[in-house]
């Protein structure tokens, strides 16, 4: 790989322009520029930016400007992996060095970094301090230059985070070592004790701190009261949204059974939680994160560590137990800095359960703690303020409001005065003996003649009937606003026989008000969506190639490009390299690599909707052939290989494959079995019967891998021409 950094020789660039060149990006994101800039002035640093902020970037370009070696520790073998992938893509010289590499596999990597070939070395921390590696490392700072430490993931050094790891610790000896190498500590966590832990622990110079704002712009955030109706609201969501999405439950249970549910209404959505086997574990998610699978359904087992930019949404199906779990969890959508949604279901009964679940506790403090966090979730999800202003409050960060992106700023809902109503409801509780559930209270204020009321007499209390006004839908709102603003108790041990409380007595006497926020049925809101216009159309186009593209390397789509480039490029429709390097995403590296493949597919696309005068080729069976496409055939015609084709028309073999398969699809004079055999053309079949012709990666799998992609595309078009 021949990379050239900015030399002395040239004129230096900007920084801009290095981020142009490197990454493909035309402005910062907030902070990163100052960041950089201290960054190369030598200085120690906390950086603490929320999810999606774009911290990598923050030790990447420097890395790339700074003469030597930056060593990145990074908690996570699977995190270590997707970064070193896409600096790879991007051209970058970077590595990892870590338990799952052979002895040959890590002597190699040590030689390319002892030649300069590497720019950034990715390490777990147990590492650092190997009896092996320290005298490497001496040896890197005596030959080349370490230039800097950078430590992602920093909170897993503190006891006071979430994620503590002792070996983080053993940093601080690695400090001692070198103590003139910058360190630079980076997280996403909010808390001010966990970052003054960092701090101390890593035992950080005179650090230059950015504290980005924790406001995530591009989320949505909405809370829907759980009804019957919810699957339903869910698979709407899922539908108008599109794209990846993560949905949390509270329990295994859960989970297993919304993913059968999801799959059953035609769903691909795979389960995720600490019951599956290690190897069920990591093979839903790389489905995941290859977008094989578009949903998945999780405990909050999963997340930590998952890097995919693209997660269009994150549902709460259930309660989470704090606010800060519920911030980090939905902050999984959208990293990319795309719109993206945030919901969360509230439900009475998954409240009782959490509840139950903290009162098993053993220890009392602990008990407190836990109840006290999970009342502010309830405080969240019940809230009628802006939910902006809630959450970021808890991290003690100012926000005005009037957000316009969460459901309370969108549509405020009415506060009424429900006094009367709740005099009403708690005096038929009272009326009761408080022996009864909801049900049969909401069936005595509306004079209901079910048996069970004739059988207690109830038809002759005073407060039968006085609730006729209004439905049982609305009395039930009451009765639950009522529990959840703590104006009334319900026991837990299975019945849920509703009890009366001091507050209750205080409405009963006219000493407290009861207002409750009124919602009445709306239709589903999500979030904006482009419309599927033109652009629409061309981006899914891209996003096939950019998968096809992906799955050929063995690396997630978002590795090729981010969405934010595939609309782009849907938008602009670039005609030329230089057009198509002024694409945001695309970088130097990315330009030479994807540029031809994209442009290709664009200006077919555009030839066939006649956006610009191309070639018009025959039409055949509806389709028209694109001009790239009538050369392949042509050529194959004559009757040559794959490998000639290509070879004369400078493309890669897998491109001509791919013309050959979409010539099949069309109904064009090709021979399948002039390309496959008819025996492997018989198991690709039988495997596409079973996973279906959506994924090549499924059915790739499922043959053990003893089949190329190139075979298995073209039985599939073959396939779908004939069944
Ligand atoms: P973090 O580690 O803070 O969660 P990442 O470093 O993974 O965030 O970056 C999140 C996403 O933002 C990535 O897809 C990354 O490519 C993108 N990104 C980072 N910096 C920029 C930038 N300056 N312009 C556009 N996209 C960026
Ligand atoms: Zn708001």
């Amino acid at each position: 790989m021949s990379v050239s950094y900015s030399s002395s020789l040239t004129q230096p660039r900007s920084l801009e322009q290095e981020l142009k060149h490197f990454f493909g990006y035309d402005s910062f994101r907030p902070g990163q520029r100052e960041i950089v800039e201290a960054a190369l002035s030598q200085r120690d640093m906390l950086i603490v930016m929320p999810t999606g902020g774009g911290k990598s970037l923050c030790f990447q370009l420097p890395a790339l400007l700074k003469p030597g070696l930056t060593v990145v520790v990074s908690p996570l073998i699977a995190l270590m992996q997707d970064q070193v992938e896409a600096l790879r893509d991007n051209g970058i010289g970077a590595t990892f060095l870590n338990s799952t590499l052979s002895a040959m596999e890590t002597r190699s990597r040590e030689m390319a970094i002892m030649d300069g070939r590497i720019k950034l070395l990715y390490v777990a921390p147990e590492r650092l301090l190997s009896q092996r590696f320290l005298p490497f490392l001496d040896q890197v700072e005596a030959n080349l230059g370490i230039s800097a430490f950078a430590i992602d993931e920093a909170h897993c050094v503190s006891e006071w985070g979430h994620d503590f790891r002792p070996e983080y610790r053993q940093i601080l000896q690695v400090r001692d070592r070198y103590p003139n190498i910058p360190v630079m500590a980076l997280t996403a966590t909010a808390t001010d004790r966990v970052r003054a832990d960092i701090t101390q622990q890593l035992a950080l110079r005179e650090p230059f701190i950015h504290v980005a704002s924790f406001n995530r712009p591009n989320l949505y955030y909405e809370v829907r009261p759980k009804t019957k109706r919810s699957f339903t609201e869910l698979l709407q969501i899922i539908e108008k949204i599109g794209g990846s999405g993560i949905i949390y439950c509270l329990s295994r249970k859960n989970v297993d059974e919304l993913a059968f549910q999801l799959q059953q209404s035609g769903i691909s959505a795979l389960p995720y939680h600490a019951g599956l086997s290690d190897s069920d574990r990591a093979s839903n998610q790389t489905r995941f994160i290859r977008d094989d699978v578009q949903i998945m359904v999780a405990t909050v087992a999963f997340g930590m560590g998952i890097n995919k930019p693209d997660v269009r949404f994150v549902v709460h199906y259930n309660l989470p137990r704090n606010l800060e779990g519920y911030y980090q969890e939905a902050g999984r959508a959208g990293r990319d800095g795309e719109p993206a949604q945030c919901t969360l279901f509230l439900s009475y009964g998954d409240r009782k359960t959490i509840e139950y679940l903290i009162e098993q506790k053993a220890d009392p403090q602990e008990q407190r703690i836990a109840t006290q966090q999970f009342r502010r979730v309830i405080d969240y999800a019940e809230a009628t303020d802006c939910r902006r202003t809630i959450q970021l409050s808890y991290f003690g960060e100012q926000f005005p409001g009037n957000c316009n992106q969460c459901d309370n700023c969108r549509n405020q809902k009415p506060l009424e005065d429900w006094t009367i109503e709740a005099m009403k409801f708690l005096s038929a509780v009272a009326r009761c003996k408080e022996r009864f559930g909801m049900n049969h209270i909401i069936n005595v204020l509306r004079g209901s003649k079910s048996e069970k009321i004739l059988q207690y007499g109830h038809d002759k209390l005073s407060t039968y009937g006085i609730g006729k006004d209004k439905t049982a839908d609305e009395w039930k709102m009451l009765g639950r606003s009522l529990l959840h603003q703590g104006f009334l108790d319900e026991t837990t041990d299975g019945y849920s026989v509703l009890k009366l409380n001091a507050k209750s007595w205080e409405i009963m006497h006219r000493q407290r008000t009861v207002e409750i926020a009124i919602s009445r049925k709306e239709d589903v809101q999500t979030v904006q969506r482009y419309s599927a216009a033109e652009g629409e159309i061309l981006f899914n186009i891209l996003r096939r190639l950019r998968k096809q593209i992906a799955d050929e390397q063995f690396v997630p789509p978002y590795v090729v490009f981010p969405d934010s480039s595939l609309r782009a490029m849907a938008e602009q429709r670039p005609k030329t390299l230089n057009e198509f390097a002024k694409i945001s995403g695309v970088g130097t590296r990315k330009r030479d690599k994807y540029g031809k493949q994209f442009i290709e597919a664009i200006q077919n696309y555009c030839e066939e909707q006649g956006l610009s005068k191309g070639v018009s080729n025959s039409a055949n069976d509806g389709n028209l052939l694109s001009h790239t496409q009538l050369l392949t055939l042509q050529l194959y015609q004559q009757g040559l290989t794959v490998e000639v084709i290509a070879e004369m028309r400078d493309i890669r073999p897998a491109t001509v494959v791919s013309h050959l398969a979409e010539l099949i699809e069309m109904n064009q004079a090709i021979d399948i079995n002039q390309l496959v055999d008819r025996d492997r053309q018989q198991s690709i079949i039988a495997a596409i019967e079973v996973v279906g012709d959506n994924s090549l990666t499924q059915i790739y799998q499922l043959l053990r891998e003893k089949y190329s992609y190139d075979e298995i595309k073209l039985v599939r078009a073959w396939w779908r021409k004939n069944l």
